[in-house]
């Protein structure tokens, strides 16, 4: 879902990312990881709801591009409420690795 298709500049920019960051960055990209949508699904979470807004499934598009109450956020480090999944493999992704310490979610994933 964001990523279509191998791309050097991508593999380039998350080679050099530091581990942690790209163990999380590969999880989001291809969706298998510690949000709580997934973890329901396989049985280790009670709830699929986002915790930053309670009103949708934590996936991670609702919480890159789609969830409100990451919306400021989003604006700040990407310059876009509600970016598009292609945003983030346009950009480089020390942003995505930057929105998830400010949301502390580099704490959970
Ligand atoms: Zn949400």
């Amino acid at each position: 879902m964001f990523i279509k298709e191998w791309s050097a500049r991508l593999t380039d920019d998350l080679l050099g990312q530091n581990r942690k960051a790209i163990r999380i960055i590969v999880g989001l990209l291809t969706g298998h990881c510690r949000l709580n949508k997934h973890m329901s699904l396989m049985g280790l979470a009670e709830e699929a709801t986002c915790i930053f807004c309670s009103e949708e499934e934590e996936t991670a598009v609702h919480v890159l591009c789609q969830c409100e109450g990451l919306a400021r956020l989003r604006f700040l480090i990407l310059g876009e409420e509600n970016p598009s999944a292609s945003s983030y493999t346009e950009a480089p992704l020390s942003r995505l690795w930057s929105l998830m310490q400010r949301t502390q979610l580099d704490r959970v994933l």
